[in-house]
């Protein structure tokens, strides 16, 4: 399969090796670290906040997001429980749990969920770290899952920025960071032995009641959970049967796919066309991202062309890329036309 290497090969210019953790080593995490009392002034509230862009209708819905997986030991058991529910959800998976979980990221999305990004490292990252990150994470994802994933961003710990901001939108993350209106604080409930102080007085050391209890609270909106959590995995059956007796029902965030820039036809189609370079990067945009690489003697179409960028279509392992929703360039000079 064409896939697995390719993502095996995006993995392997990393420069950074990644660990996986399991499940049991993660520390807990705090992705609300104002909680309750979050400052809504419009500095502390980037990242935190739900974008008023994503236009969620909040009457009585409820959007699920599980955070900081892909978990081995956890998704899977999530997964089934969404089903049985025929409740819509949305992943927001770490870059560094993506390797050797390939096989559940595509099941996340063949059940009709949303896979997301919560950036490559669960870090509050530097600047400049983060510009490299969103579009290495993008572009592994949607070679992972063969489509371009739906362009939507959770940052560890809710830490934005307006610098951070700008890049995601420079990305096609057009809402920037997305936060949540309802915080399970499963973290603190499966890493603190059951209590959590965080929560109000009554339930601290009941996680279904606080969770039900805070939903039911707000009324609506977007919930966060962990699906590294096996407190999550263990009681969303009860919590959201609970939420369905008491009227609630569960919708999807709009998936935001990828602004695809359409190349401008400068020149006629070529239907044959070979690759005359040793090898020959094909990129996702003109300049993009690498997503793929042609040997010398390769065949393609061109379809268009954007400067010295043609829009290409090729078959490969029987698939064929470079389609509207999965557009694939080269570079005029690694080919000839005739
Ligand atoms: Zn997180």
């Amino acid at each position: 399969m064409r896939l697995p290497r390719v993502a095996a090969l995006a993995l392997a210019l990393l420069p950074v090796a990644c660990t996986v953790e399991s499940a049991e080593e993660f520390a807990p995490r705090d992705d609300d670290p104002m909680g309750d009392s979050v400052d809504v002034s419009e500095a502390g509230s980037i990242g935190v906040r739900v974008p008023s862009s994503l236009n969620l209708d909040r009457s009585r819905k409820f959007y699920l997001t599980f955070d900081d997986g892909p978990s081995a030991q956890y998704t899977p058991q999530i997964l089934a429980t969404l089903r049985a529910h025929n409740a819509p959800a949305t992943f927001f998976v770490t870059g560094a749990n993506i390797a050797g979980n390939e096989s559940i990221l595509r099941d996340i999305v063949a059940r009709g969920h949303l896979l997301a990004s919560h950036q490559w490292s669960h870090v509050n990252a530097s600047v400049a770290n983060f510009r490299l990150w969103v579009p290495r994470q993008a572009t592994l994802l949607d070679t992972v899952v063969g489509s371009p994933i739906p362009r939507l961003f959770r940052y560890p710990y809710g830490a934005g920025s307006a610098e951070k901001e700008t890049i995601l939108r420079a990305n096609g993350y057009s809402h920037g960071g997305i936060g949540w209106d309802v915080d399970t604080l499963d973290w603190c409930y499966g890493g603190g032995g059951g209590r959590c102080d965080r929560a109000s007085a009554q339930y601290r050391s009941d996680f279904v009641g606080w969770t039900v209890s805070e939903a039911a609270r707000r009324g609506g909106g977007v919930i966060l959970f962990h699906d590294i959590q096996g407190v999550t995995a263990r009681n969303l059956d009860t919590i959201l049967t609970r939420l369905e007796a008491m009227g609630f029902t569960f919708a999807q965030l709009p998936s935001t796919q990828p602004t695809v820039t359409a190349p401008t036809v400068t020149a006629t189609p070529v239907p044959s066309c070979t690759v005359t370079a040793e090898t020959a990067n094909v990129r996702n945009r003109p300049d993009g991202d690498v997503v793929g690489t042609l040997m010398r003697g390769a065949t393609v179409s061109v379809r268009g062309a954007s400067g010295d960028w043609y829009s290409v279509r090729y078959t490969q392992a029987g698939a064929e890329l470079g389609t509207d929703s999965a557009p694939r360039f080269m570079h005029r000079t690694v080919m000839s036309c005739r």
